[in-house]
């Protein structure tokens, strides 16, 4: 007997005209859909008058429902794979599943749609070759304040932040990258209320403040790259790197780097070691 077909399906994030036709289609054929929360995902179900049986697949019971659903796959059902709103696995469960599914061999195949993440970027008009998701940073401030004192901010950043705590965010953002650095805040993506906004972070405690409702509802907030001119020292250190890193491993390239211009030695090892990987890709 052959093995069922995993789809990944990425539903909306708030506007539910979002769904594309392949996504309704894949849902409608699933004989099992797995849902982060059935009762969340019965309203889009029932809007295209879905009726596949739906298995809870969340955070606390990933394992457990992963292994159920594995068992159905081997025994030849067709499973969906939906999280409450936007593309699964992205900052939400999922991934124990669709790794099981590769290492058996499973059909594993994507259904690509709206993620707030994109949404957002998409409309920040940073312009970079590229940019780096870090989802939710910690909930404890210095557990977050660490996080941030670590992030390397050459590209624009997209971060997901609960409403409570984004006045507190952007203030640490602040702290941690000057208030000239830009930030786009993205608000209730799709949805009625969906307001943008990019400014300086100095402005965004304000803009946050200054209308009661801006602290509720979802929110993305895409953190600009670092446009300061970098000083001469550093643009000499990294010409010098490029140089050797062409006939040199990223250590030794890195030390010898470090001795001529006088840039930590680590700081130029990351360096190698990004320019290392972007080459091979
Ligand atoms: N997997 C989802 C995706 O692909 O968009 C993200 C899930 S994550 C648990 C939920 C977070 O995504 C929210 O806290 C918020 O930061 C962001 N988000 C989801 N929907 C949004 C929307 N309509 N507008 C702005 N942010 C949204």
């Amino acid at each position: 007997m052959s093995t069922g077909t995993l789809h990944i399906v990425a539903t909306p994030i708030g506007n539910l005209a979002d769904a594309s036709p392949r996504a309704i289609e894949a849902l409608a054929q699933a004989d099992l859909i797995a849902c982060e929360d059935t009762r969340t995902s019965r309203t889009l179900l029932a809007r295209h008058g879905i009726a596949a049986r739906v298995v809870p697949l969340h955070a606390h019971n990933e394992r457990a429902a992963s292994e159920r659903l594995l068992g159905a796959l081997r025994a030849g059902k067709n499973v969906s794979l939906i999280s409450d709103a936007g593309t699964p696995a992205i900052s939400d469960p999922g991934a124990l599943l669709v790794a099981a599914a590769h290492r058996e061999g499973i059909r594993v195949v994507p259904v690509p749609g709206p993620s707030a993440a994109l949404a957002a970027y998409s409309a920040s008009g940073f312009a970079a070759d590229r940019f780096l998701f870090v989802g939710f940073l910690p909930a404890a401030r210095s557990a977050r304040r660490k996080a941030l004192a670590a992030l390397e901010t050459a590209c624009p950043v997209i971060i997901y932040e609960a409403p409570h705590r984004v006045l507190e965010t952007v203030g640490d953002l602040c702290e941690r990258f000057g208030g000239a650095r830009e930030l786009l805040l993205a608000r209730e993506l799709t949805k009625k209320f969906e307001e943008l906004a990019r400014l300086p972070l100095a402005d965004a405690g304000a803009w946050l403040l200054a209308q009661p409702h801006r602290q509720q509802g979802e929110l993305v907030l895409v953190l600009g790259p670092d446009s300061t001119p970098r000083a001469p020292e550093r643009v000499e250190g990294e010409r010098v790197l490029g140089i050797l890193l062409k006939e040199l491993p990223a250590s030794d390239a890195a030390r010898l780097a470090a001795r001529i211009s006088g840039l930590p030695r680590a700081e130029l090892y990351a360096l190698a070691l990004g320019k290392k990987s972007k080459d091979a890709g």
